[in-house]
């Protein structure tokens, strides 16, 4: 007789929901021909000198741990490149920490910040672990919708709308996924505004920092009086086409890294080792192969986003990551029938809006980070499907 197991787990999370995308990967996985805009990845293969820089590292029996920051040379290597790249200074020794992965960074951020109950800040459309994460860590994720008619850029008046005596922090994401949404030094410096009035932190997921088309990426940290209310998240998974070797980065003043560093040392030890030598290259010798894979992916943009808007998927251009995030209200399907019905009749596959929350339901999220002959024929058979629903 099996024995139940279901008493074991915890309240928290057993109310966890599962995530919205998985359920249409795993149709696409069992068709053939499928083109996929669904997955949020990029589709290079990692430079080979940063596979040799790793490979390297291991031929030469660097295989135990590292400090459980990382890697004294890559952190001083982030360091540089934050303040080279994004005009933020940061002391290796005490403010930067390697993780696994943006994902742990975010987890680490929030887990080293929420008291029971404290509320956090997530704007939606968003990154589907955010309000799952935040949860975990006890707190009590405050969503605010972005709206299309303001190219789902938060507002000010909408920030301070949800700010409450438990507000502890804002989760900003720029470039953002899923709308591509990029905000300017003025969009930001509206946000930091209120959030200095009300005395909160930002946790600022910057992972796609290094794919901004229209403008330059701007760092929330690089901001008037912001660097000490700033938990900086990014990494190496998008940018440097690294998504498989695990590796990002938190920058944050001494004292709050340091609480988040206790975390880690107890519940990572420290990031792959491998993985920090490739990401050490990277930063040394791989900016020219991140410049061109980001041109690669404005070249698609603007073919995809064009191509949308032809066939009356309104979508607003985004700015930056490797997301079109159009409207589908011209069919009159809901974000999933749309979906499921283009996979099936189709065969391409996308992600509905719903799954990111508020104000992500009426679109629909593809991924142009596959190649330029795929996209056409995406197009070709998204137009086949759209005129026989509009
Ligand atoms: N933040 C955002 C906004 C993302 O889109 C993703 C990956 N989809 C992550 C964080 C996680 O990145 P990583 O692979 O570095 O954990």
């Amino acid at each position: 007789m099996k024995t139940k197991t279901k008493h074991y787990l915890s309240k928290n999370v057993e109310n966890l929901k599962p995530s919205g995308i998985r359920k249409f990967f795993d149709l696409a996985a069992n068709m053939e021909g499928v083109i996929s805009l669904g997955v949020g990845e990029p589709d290079f293969v990692t430079s080979w000198t940063v596979r040799e820089a790793a490979i390297l590292s291991l031929e030469q029996g660097y295989t135990s741990y590292t400090a459980n920051a990382g890697l004294a040379e890559l952190r001083e290597e982030i360091t540089k490149y934050m303040e080279i790249g994004f005009g933020v200074k940061y002391d290796w020794r005490e403010e930067v920490i390697v993780t696994v992965g943006a994902s742990q960074a975010i987890d680490l951020a929030l887990r080293a910040i929420i008291d029971p109950g404290d509320e956090v800040i997530v704007v939606e459309p968003s990154f589907v672990s955010y309000v799952p994460l935040v949860q975990l860590a006890g707190g009590v994720a405050v969503t605010v919708e972005t709206k299309p008619e303001n190219g789902f850029k938060l507002q000010a008046s909408e920030l301070k709308e949800a700010i409450t005596p438990k507000t502890k922090a804002v989760l900003l994401c720029s470039p953002n996924n899923p709308t591509g949404t990029l905000l300017t030094k003025e969009d930001l410096e509206g946000l930091t505004d209120v959030i200095k009035e009300n005395d909160l932190l930002v946790i600022s997921d910057e992972i796609y920092a290094e794919l901004a088309y229209d403008d330059q990426h701007v760092s929330v940290a690089a901001l008037e009086e912001m660097r000490e209310r700033t938990i900086l998240v990014n990494g190496f998974s998008k940018g440097f086409a690294m998504t498989g070797w695990r590796l990002g980065f938190l920058c944050a003043p001494a004292e709050i890294s340091k609480a988040m560093l206790k975390i880690h040392q107890y519940s990572m030890m420290c990031a792959p080792t491998p993985a920090q030598f490739g990401a050490l290259e990277a930063l040394v010798n791989g900016m020219g192969d991140v410049a061109e894979m980001k041109r690669s992916y404005h070249l698609r943009r603007n073919y995809f986003v064009t191509s949308l808007n032809e066939l009356g998927l309104s979508c607003h251009t985004p700015g930056g990551a490797f997301y079109a995030f159009p409207s589908i209200e011209a069919t009159g399907l809901s974000s999933e029938q749309f979906a499921e019905q283009l996979l099936l009749e189709q065969k391409v596959a996308v992600v509905p809006g719903n799954v990111f929350g508020k104000g992500g339901e009426g679109h629909i999220r593809c991924s142009y980070a596959t190649s330029m002959e795929q996209l056409q024929e995406a197009v070709k058979r998204i137009k086949k499907f759209v005129e026989k629903k509009i």
